[in-house]
């Protein structure tokens, strides 16, 4: 029998150290992903009401308002969107909007003539190339005016039941936060979630986190002390872990005072939507 000569058995040893990395790899991986599933599952049970907050009736009117969110609050897109569809139905009303009365309309979301020339350019392209309607595949979508990946997944998951994970800047940041990737770029942050889940929960996924974002855990103060999923994060203790001073950080239906709103969210999550449009129309 031939005998290994040293080169032989330093080749084994690499060999054996590179099937433990791989182990240790795949075992890291496989632990990161039951915690992430956890953290889902959790957050599910804790936003049972989550749903896109922009307003839309059809996937004209979501493309549209999603261009629109850009550097915005969605409640100020609703509020402008309202009086834009309005006055301009479909792509093809739109396409042919006078400019400047366009971007009076416009004008409250800000950097309003860049969003104005942008839904004008994306009216005429439906129009002109996809007779007037929204295409439903990630690789036509992008090459709209105005659409990047995270609109072209916005629009797939909840205008088209396309599986899509939407990065937005909350989502971005909960992301890193959880320990679910470690980029900035949100292409690659789309990539390293996607590994976590299966596509089924990539929507669902992607409101839950950004309601949890919007409500716990903030950019600035994040409240772990009244955060569901603290046992589970690697970033507990970044913001305040005073069960009292973190309930006072909480936003929308979980801010003090609210829980009449709660309850009714949790009683009617059917209605989530609605029930949050009447919210935002009540003075104060
Ligand atoms: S524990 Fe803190 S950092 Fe982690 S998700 Fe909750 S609020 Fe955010």
């Amino acid at each position: 029998m031939a005998r290994l000569g040293s080169c032989g058995s330093s080749a084994i040893s690499n060999a054996a150290e590179k099937d433990a990395v791989a182990i240790a790899e795949a075992g890291s991986l496989l632990a990161l992903k039951r915690r992430a599933r956890k953290i889902n599952r959790i957050l599910a049970d804790k936003y049972p009401y989550a749903h896109a907050e922009l307003d839309f009736r059809n996937p004209f009117e979501l493309v549209v308002a999603t261009v629109l969110s850009a550097q915005t609050t969605d409640v100020l897109v609703n509020q402008v969107t309202k009086i834009l569809f309005a006055r301009y139905p479909d792509a093809r009303a739109l396409a042919e909007a006078d400019p400047a009365e366009l971007e009076s309309i416009l004008q409250p979301t800000g950097f309003f003539r860049a969003k104005a020339r942008n839904v004008l350019a994306l009216s005429t392209r439906l129009v002109d190339e996809y007779d007037g309607e929204v295409p439903g595949r990630l690789e036509d979508l992008v090459t709209l005016p105005g659409v990047g990946r995270k609109t072209a997944n916005v629009v797939l998951g909840n205008a088209f039941g396309v599986p899509g994970i939407t990065v937005d800047t909350h989502f971005g940041r909960l992301a890193r936060r959880f320990g679910w990737t470690a980029s900035d770029d949100p292409v690659k942050i789309e990539f390293d979630v996607a590994e976590l889940f299966e596509p089924r929960d990539w929507t669902m996924l992607s409101h839950r986190v950004v309601f949890h974002g919007r409500r716990i855990c903030h950019a600035k103060k994040p409240a772990c002390g009244a955060c569901p999923v603290a046992s589970l994060c690697p970033s507990y203790g970044d913001g305040e872990t005073d069960p009292v001073k973190a309930a006072k950080l909480l936003k929308y239906e979980l801010a003090p005072g609210n829980e009449a709103l709660l309850e009714k969210l949790l009683a009617e999550t059917h209605r989530a939507a609605e029930i949050r449009m009447e919210s935002q129309r009540r003075p104060g």
